[in-house]
């Protein structure tokens, strides 16, 4: 019998709640350290974020409840494209000749093209219930801008984007797709904030970086009571919101008869899609005897596990935002123009910081040319055109593939496609072309960006 290409859940079979891995770190030795006010440096509390958040996603930020219910709403949506299915990838496996069985969980199938809206759908909802009209956001290649305008258009709530200007400029078709879900996008640096003023006074052809957007959509946020903020990645609720990932992927591979993995990949900018496919397996590592490798692959421009300190530092560019322990580059860190957008943020996840910080989970940085040609070998076996961030993880679990042909272990690997690659087709053609580069941080260049870390007592 021909054995099965993939697994598509039922939706009866979509998770009910969300996995918070803040239950369970503690059964790891691990205390996640207290966001702290970038003004006094004192530890926030939930008053501190209302300006920015509605009450509901604050009390999840810092809920130690291991389970969430999935409000029906938000089920309801999430049916538009979910399950999203499981993949063997039996083509490619043979076109590496290696014994290794790689699964792939297909993320790219959602409106917006990526695992994005798992979390702007969520976050649209809440803001909903408790009144707001209005959010203000910061996108970078547009994949996050794109998720929230179609969340906002769900629930008919107005959405402000600041986007990029490189990517403003370099993207016009994620613009448009946000624009024909009706959200306003706005070049950042813009002068519609003091943030962005003050960043082109000084500097008037400034490309924009996310930490700057970051800082404009904020101030928006903080000085406007009809708006509140939403932000894509990085903080405890939106990885909390991606677990639908793993989850759905663990039944998936039950339903394969697959092994337990040995291996789950994912790339990783702030942490968001690496942690909603890898934290419930996380878990299985803590308290469920399991003992898969957990790995998060990086792009070598941006490296902030692999290279950045772990430290207290801004979320943003204008230091408005809370200081976050996290694995960071230095919050004034400006990435070189890698292909991956959404990969070039200058610090992670304090969830994904920590267990690397405790040894729970590796990391690994690679470099952008390595990266297309293992996208390359994967989209002419499998078909799926993956975005450049995605091409992270396949670039990684090849090398994870071609290690098994060597030493004959048939090892089970699985990785998160966390979108596609449709808007980056200037990108393959740059490569195609043979004139994409690599870049590599420059080691003096990150000692400078590290010299302006916070002080905290
Ligand atoms: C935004 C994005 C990423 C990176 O963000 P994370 O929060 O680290 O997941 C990765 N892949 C795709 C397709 C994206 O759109």
């Amino acid at each position: 019998m021909r054995e099965l290409t993939k697994i598509v859940l039922s939706e009866q079979d979509m998770p009910t709640h969300w996995y918070n891995i803040n239950a369970d770190l503690p059964v790891a030795g691990i205390e996640l350290p207290p966001p702290l006010h970038p003004g006094t440096k004192q530890p926030i509390g939930p008053a501190d974020l209302a300006p920015l958040f509605p009450m509901a996603l604050i009390m999840q930020e810092v809920s130690a409840d291991r389970y969430i219910e999935i409000p029906d709403e938000v089920q309801q949506i999430y049916t538009l494209w979910r399950p999203s299915p499981l993949y063997r990838a039996h083509r490619w496996e043979q076109a590496l000749d290696t014994p290794a069985r790689i699964y792939y969980k297909y993320e790219g199938g959602s409106p917006a093209g990526s695992h994005k809206p798992n979390t702007a759908v969520p976050q649209a909802y809440y803001n909903k219930q408790e009144g707001v009209t209005r959010l203000s956001t910061e996108t970078g290649a547009g994949q996050w801008g794109s998720a929230l305008a179609f969340a906002c258009q769900m629930f008919g709530i107005e959405c402000k984007v600041y986007m990029v200007k490189v990517s403003y400029q370099q993207k016009p078709y994620r613009r448009a797709l946000m624009q024909t879900w009706g959200a306003t996008v706005i070049p950042s640096p813009s002068d519609q904030t003091n943030a962005g003023r003050s960043i082109l006074a000084a500097r008037p052809d400034s490309p924009g970086s996310l930490g700057i957007a970051i800082s404009e959509a904020v101030e928006e946020a903080a000085t406007r009571d009809d708006t509140k903020y939403a932000l894509g990645s990085v903080l405890n609720h939106v990885l909390l919101h991606q677990t639908v990932i793993g989850q759905e992927t663990i039944k998936q591979l039950e339903l394969f008869g697959a092994d337990w993995p040995d291996v789950v990949i994912a790339c990783a900018g702030g942490g968001s899609n690496f942690g909603g496919l890898a934290f419930p397996f996380v878990r299985e590592n803590i308290v469920g005897g399991k003992q898969a490798r957990i790995v998060a692959v990086e792009p070598a421009a941006a490296p902030s596990l692999t290279r950045g300190v772990y430290a207290y530092d801004f979320g943003d560019t204008a230091g408005m935002a809370p200081l976050v322990k996290m694995h960071t580059l230095g919050s004034a860190f400006v990435p070189a123009p890698i292909h991956a957008g959404g990969l070039r943020y200058h610090g992670m996840s304090a969830q994904v910081s920590a267990l690397k910080d405790a040894g729970l989970i590796e990391a690994v940085a690679l470099k952008q040319t390595k990266i297309f040609d293992a996208a390359l070998s994967f989209t002419k076996s499998e078909g799926i055109l993956p975005a450049p961030e995605a091409a992270h993880a396949i670039c990684q679990a090849m090398q994870e593939a071609l290690a098994c042909k060597e030493s004959g272990e048939a090892k089970t690997i699985v990785f998160n496609l966390s979108g596609h690659g449709h808007f980056d087709l200037g990108a393959y053609e740059n490569y195609m072309a043979g004139s994409l580069s690599d870049y590599e941080f420059p080691e003096a260049e990150m000692q400078e960006s590290l010299a302006h870390l916070p002080q905290v007592a």
